[in-house]
């Protein structure tokens, strides 16, 4: 237990309620804690293996490599929860969370060469006026720590660039295609090397796709995209 719990006691982010003991877990009371095992635990509705085997991914999902570490679903509280949160607040413990839950697949699961590139899909500069963060980047950074892997940028939004979530599926791809230009130089970053992708929720999977588009343009040899979560519906089983 740290000397500031005494003041600001963490809140479990699915329930709200304080964390009575703090040393088992900074991010859920023990009920939700159990709930995420359960959650994580259970089987994929396309594959059937436990979400922290599955390996599922959209449709016509553009990078070579895909792990994403939560469901998000609205049955998938405290998964749901976890995501949700960073949205909006900076917190540590669940930042860093996250990105254990991350790494842990990742490692399992994709090979990540000692010189990959690290980067994420931006969110919109009005988004994080709003609200003081771009989770994908803390996510990146957080992931970049613990493979000992600088982040960079590589992407950055178009001016004027709508927001996808407001659009419907059809739209989604049309709008991303546009919204995304590359930083000056990005070929001499990134030609020829792996480039890992972070993002906090792949939903159709088409913001990922204008990202890694422009990466493979500018040579990036392979493209992993690492999501936080993905969301359950829009997937279909990697044939
Ligand atoms: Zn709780
Ligand atoms: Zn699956």
């Amino acid at each position: 237990m740290r000397l500031s719990d005494w003041f600001f006691p963490p809140k479990c982010v699915s329930c709200g309620q304080v964390i009575s003991d703090p040393d088992s877990s900074r991010v859920f009371c023990r009920v939700c804690l159990s709930r995420y095992y359960e959650e994580i635990n259970s089987p994929c509705s396309f594959c059937g293996k436990t979400y922290v085997e599955c390996c599922c991914r959209p449709a016509g999902f553009l990078p070579d490599g895909f792990v994403y570490a939560l469901p998000y679903d609205r049955e998938m509280r405290a998964c749901s929860s976890l995501i949700l949160f960073s949205k909006s607040r900076k917190n540590g413990d669940v930042i860093g969370f996250t990105a254990e839950c991350c790494v842990r697949k990742a490692r399992r699961l994709a090979g990540i060469p000692e010189d990959a590139v690290l980067t994420y899909v931006p969110r919109l500069p009005e988004k994080v006026r709003k609200y003081g963060i771009d989770q994908a980047e803390e996510l990146a950074r957080e992931i970049g720590a613990r493979l000992s892997i600088e982040t960079v940028r590589t992407v950055r939004h178009r001016s004027g660039s709508a927001e996808q979530k407001k659009l419907g599926a059809a739209d989604r791809t049309g709008n991303a295609e546009k919204s995304y230009v590359p930083v000056g130089n990005l070929g001499k970053l990134i030609a020829g090397k792996t480039v890992i992708i972070v993002d906090d929720i792949v939903t159709t999977g088409s913001t990922v796709n204008a990202c890694t588009r422009i990466l493979r343009s500018a040579g990036a040899e392979k493209i992993i995209c690492l999501s936080a979560a993905k969301r359950d519906r829009h997937t279909e089983p990697l044939v």
